[in-house]
């Protein structure tokens, strides 16, 4: 591991005044949150120095806030206490069980969303989640916060829209409308503890007679960046969410993804599997809805 320094701010404005320090010396500033990834790279990939800028103590960083329309959750609360939430479990469902996906119970206890988000891996478990239940990251600058949302933070492998005086605060969605739930689900293969071959979040709107009124997909792993699949939601949404329309979600998530072959599967593979967990997660998120709308 190279040498590094290690800073560790109270506050949004302390924070903010470190990362523009180092922007404008041309000297190299990385945030940490759990290190989860940031400590592997270290000693392994990126061993240049650099001053690690601590954002775990910043209040605003490690605050859930569910309002009446709208929820907050931090960018570096770890999974593991996000996972024992259950208002948050509640209401989005899919995004819990995203985070509670992510590596080990010992992983958990540092691992948080803004880092798997900042760490901008197109197999990054989170990532389909957040974008499938709209989330928007809210990013502290200079001159104040600034808000993007999760599709279209990620702008390449490894790489995403925040300047290197820029950090995530958290995330914020909206609250689900009636009837409406998310669902995460990815394919790895072992039972725990891989990257993803494939990862798909899904969320759907349904009315009182069932019919699917609004719907967001979200792949991941199948392409450089987590793909939206505005086709896919089209597929969705006017249907009962029936067998049919499943199958048609899935084939357009097929036809979106551009995968790469690795030791983890093919093309082909990822090709086919990318369908098959698009049609199980809405099948899951569609049931969630029922209960949630009153009609199962
Ligand atoms: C054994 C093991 C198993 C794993 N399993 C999984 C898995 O199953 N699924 C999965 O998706 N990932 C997995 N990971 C990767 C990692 O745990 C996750 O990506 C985790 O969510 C990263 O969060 P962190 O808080 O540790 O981020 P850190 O390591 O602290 O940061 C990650 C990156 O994001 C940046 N960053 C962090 N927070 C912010 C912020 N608020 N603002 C700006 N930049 C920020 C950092 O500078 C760094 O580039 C695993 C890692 C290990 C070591």
């Amino acid at each position: 591991m190279g040498a590094f320094a290690y800073v560790a701010p109270s506050s949004v404005a302390e924070a903010l005044a470190v990362l523009d320090e180092h922007a404008s010396l041309g000297k190299r500033a990385q945030v940490l949150a759990g290190g989860t990834d940031v400590l592997v790279q270290m000693r392994t990939v990126d061993t240049q120095p650099r001053t690690l800028v601590d954002i775990k103590g910043v209040a605003e960083t490690n605050r859930v806030d569910i309002g009446v329309t709208e929820t907050f959750i931090g960018a570096a609360i770890p999974s593991a206490v996000l996972n024992d939430n259950a208002e948050l479990k509640a209401l989005f469902p899919g995004v819990i069980e995203s985070a509670d996906l992510i590596g080990s119970t010992q992983i958990q206890g540092r691992a948080s969303i803004g880092g798997n988000l900042c760490n901008s891996s197109p197999a990054g478990d989170t990532i389909p989640a957040l974008i499938a239940s709209s989330g928007v990251c809210v990013i502290a600058a200079r001159g104040g916060n600034r808000e993007v949302p999760v599709e279209d933070f990620v702008s390449g492998v490894g790489t995403n829209v925040l300047e290197p005086n820029e950090f995530l605060i958290g995330i914020k969605f909206p609250n689900p409308a009636p009837g409406t739930a998310d669902a995460y689900l990815r394919f790895i293969p072992r039972t725990e503890m891989d990257i993803a071959v494939v990862g798909a979040g899904v969320s759907v709107t349904i009315d009182e007679n069932g019919t699917c009124t609004a719907a967001r997909v979200a792949i991941g792993a199948v392409a450089p960046t987590v793909l939206l699949v505005t086709r896919a939601s089209d597929a969705l949404v006017g249907t009962q969410l029936d067998d049919t329309a499943l199958e048609a979600a899935g084939v357009a998530c097929t036809e979106a993804a551009s995968p790469i072959s690795d030791k983890r599967g093919t093309v082909e593979y990822r090709l086919k599997v990318v369908a098959v967990l698009c049609r199980r997660a809405t099948a899951i998120a569609r049931d969630r809805a029922k209960v949630r709308e009153g009609t199962k």
